[in-house]
C-alpha cells in the first residue's frame, strides 16, 4: 500500500488513506479513543513487552493515524501485548491501549494478515471451537487442537507437548481437567451466538 513516510521515520503524516484506516480502527469497540492521542510515549515507556514488539504502543498509533495497515496489522504488536493494562492506567489522555490492542488482533485476522510468528490467533480458534462444540471449553480438547495445528504448520516443537504432559496428568488427577467434553444444555444457542458475531464482522 502506499505511505508518505519511510518506514524508520517517526514523522507520519495524515494522509486520506489514513483517514480511512483511522476511521476503520474508530468504529471497532476499543478503536475509538487513539483519536485522543498526544504521542507522549508514556505507553511505550510503560510497556513491559516493548522490546518484543515490532512497533511501540505510541508508534503502533502513529501508524494508525498515517494509514499504515499493512505495518500495523501484519506486526507482532498486539500479539506481543500481555493485557497489563499499564500503559492504560498511565496514558494522560485516557487512550484505551489494551482494548486497541485486541481490536487490532481482530481486525488483523479479519484481513488475514496474521504474523506467521504468533501461534495466540490458533489459540483464540480453538478455544471458540470448543465453545461451539460443548457450550463451554473443554480444556484437553482445546490444548490437543492448539498443539497438533502449531506443530503442523511448524511454529510449535513436538516435544513441547511431551513437556505439559506431567501438568496436564496432575489437572486430570485433581479433577481440573476431565478426558471427555461435557456439553451444556444451551449449547445449540451458544452456538447460534457466535455465528452471529461472526456475521457481525468477528473473525472469518
Ligand atoms: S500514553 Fe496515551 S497519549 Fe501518550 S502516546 Fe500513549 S496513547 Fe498517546
Ligand atoms: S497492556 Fe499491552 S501494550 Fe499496554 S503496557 Fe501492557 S503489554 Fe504493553
Amino acid at each position: 500500500m502506499n505511505s508518505v513516510a519511510s518506514k524508520t521515520s517517526d514523522v507520519l503524516v495524515m494522509t486520506t488513506e489514513g483517514e480511512e484506516f483511522l476511521e476503520e480502527v474508530c468504529s471497532i469497540p476499543g478503536g475509538e479513543s487513539v483519536r485522543w492521542c498526544i504521542q507522549c510515549g508514556m505507553c511505550s515507556a510503560s510497556c513491559p513487552n516493548v522490546a518484543q514488539m515490532d512497533n511501540s504502543p505510541r508508534r503502533t498509533i502513529a501508524l494508525i493515524h498515517a494509514g499504515r495497515r499493512y505495518d500495523v496489522l501484519k506486526s507482532n504488536t498486539m500479539w506481543v501485548c500481555a493485557s497489563c493494562y499499564l500503559c492504560t492506567v498511565r496514558c494522560p489522555k485516557e487512550v484505551k491501549i489494551t482494548e486497541l490492542m485486541h481490536a487490532l488482533e481482530r481486525l488483523s485476522t479479519y484481513y488475514g494478515l496474521t504474523t506467521k510468528r504468533t501461534t495466540t490467533a490458533t489459540m483464540y480458534r480453538a478455544f471458540i471451537d470448543s465453545i461451539k462444540s460443548n457450550g463451554r471449553v473443554h480444556e484437553l480438547g482445546m490444548m490437543m487442537k492448539y498443539y497438533l495445528t502449531t506443530v503442523l504448520t511448524g511454529k510449535t516443537n513436538p516435544f513441547s507437548l511431551v513437556k505439559m504432559l506431567p501438568l496436564a496428568l496432575n489437572l486430570m488427577l485433581h479433577r481440573r481437567m476431565t478426558i471427555k467434553p461435557t456439553r451444556i444444555k444451551g449449547a445449540e444457542q451458544i452456538k447460534t451466538i457466535v455465528e452471529r458475531a461472526k456475521a457481525l464482522g468477528g473473525v472469518k
